[in-house]
C-alpha cells in the first residue's frame, strides 16, 4: 500500500474534476476587486449543485451541506503553491503525504453527518482543517484530531476563528473519550474496519461516516448508524479513495 495518495470520490456516472488529469477550469481567476476567488468559488458551487442533484440514494447530497461549503474559503486551507487550484473539484496535496479531500467528497460526508447547531461531532483526520471548518459552520461543536503533529499545529491556527472547534494532536483511532458521546463521527482516512472505540463513542441515534477498505483501490464510504437501542446498521455509499488511517496500535 502506498503511504500517500489522492483522496477521491468516484460517483456513479459522474466524471469528477480530478479524474480528468487535473484539468482546472479556473486556472486564471479574474483579478476582481476584493475577492479574486469569488468567481471560481461560485463555479465550484454550481458544479457541486449539479452533482448533488445527480446523486441517488445514499449518495444524494443535502443542499444544506452545500451552503456550509459555500461559507468556507477553501483557498485558506491549502498551501500557497496550491491556491490557484483551491476551487478545482479535486483533492490537493497538503504536505506530509496527506491531502485535502475533494470538495464533492467533503459535501457528501457533511451531508451524511447532518451537523446541527448544538450537536457534538468528532472528526478523525483534521488534515488541513477544511472539513472541520465546514462542519463548524453548522453551529455544531466540532472535535477534530490529527496524528501528524505539524498538520495538527497548522490546522489549530487556521481553526482558531471558530469558537465551536476543538483541535487535538493524537491518534484518532481511539476517538476523544472525554468529549464522547458524539451525535456524528466523520473519519477522513480509510480504516481496514470500523474502529471499535469510535463505535463505542457514537450516541444512540448517531451516525458515522467512514471509508473502509484495506487498500487504496478497494475502499467504500460507509454510513454507520446506531439506533436508540444501540443496534448498528451499516450501508455502503460510494467507492472512494482516501489516505490510510494510521495508529490504532
Ligand atoms: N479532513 C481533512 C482530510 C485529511 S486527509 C481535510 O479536510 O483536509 C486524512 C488525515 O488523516 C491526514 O492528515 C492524516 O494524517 C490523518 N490521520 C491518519 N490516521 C490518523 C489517526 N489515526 N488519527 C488522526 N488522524 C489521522
Amino acid at each position: 500500500m502506498r503511504s500517500a495518495g489522492a483522496i477521491a470520490g468516484v460517483a456513479r456516472g459522474v466524471v469528477l474534476g480530478w479524474a480528468l488529469g487535473g484539468a482546472c477550469a479556473w486556472a486564471q481567476p479574474p483579478a476582481a476587486a476584493g475577492d479574486p476567488y469569488a468567481q471560481p468559488r461560485r463555479a465550484l458551487l454550481a458544479e457541486l449543485r449539479r452533482q448533488a442533484r445527480d446523486g441517488a440514494g445514499e449518495a444524494r447530497i443535502d443542499p444544506a451541506a452545500l451552503e456550509l461549503l459555500a461559507r468556507v474559503p477553501r483557498h485558506a486551507y491549502v498551501p500557497a503553491a496550491q491556491r490557484a487550484h483551491a476551487y478545482a473539484n479535486r483533492p490537493l496535496a497538503i504536505g506530509y503525504g496527506q491531502t485535502i479531500s475533494q470538495p464533492y467528497i467533503v459535501a457528501l460526508m457533511t451531508s451524511l453527518a447532518q451537523p446541527k447547531p448544538g450537536q457534538k461531532i468528532l472528526e478523525v483526520g483534521t488534515g488541513s482543517g477544511y472539513q472541520a471548518a465546514v462542519l463548524a459552520e453548522s453551529g455544531a461543536r466540532v472535535y477534530t484530531i490529527e496524528i501528524v503533529a505539524p498538520l495538527a499545529a497548522q490546522a489549530r491556527q487556521r481553526l482558531r476563528r471558530y469558537r465551536n472547534v476543538e483541535t487535538r494532536m493524537g491518534d484518532g483511532y481511539y476517538g476523544w473519550q472525554e468529549a464522547a458521546p458524539f451525535d456524528a463521527i466523520v473519519v477522513t482516512a480509510a480504516a481496514s474496519s470500523i474502529p471499535p472505540p469510535l463505535l463505542a463513542q457514537l450516541k444512540p441515534g448517531g451516525r458515522m461516516v467512514i471509508p473502509v477498505g484495506s487498500s487504496f483501490h478497494a475502499q467504500t464510504l460507509m454510513r454507520v448508524s446506531k439506533d436508540a437501542a444501540g443496534r448498528v446498521r451499516t450501508r455502503q455509499v460510494l467507492p472512494v479513495r482516501f489516505v490510510p488511517l494510521t495508529g490504532g496500535r
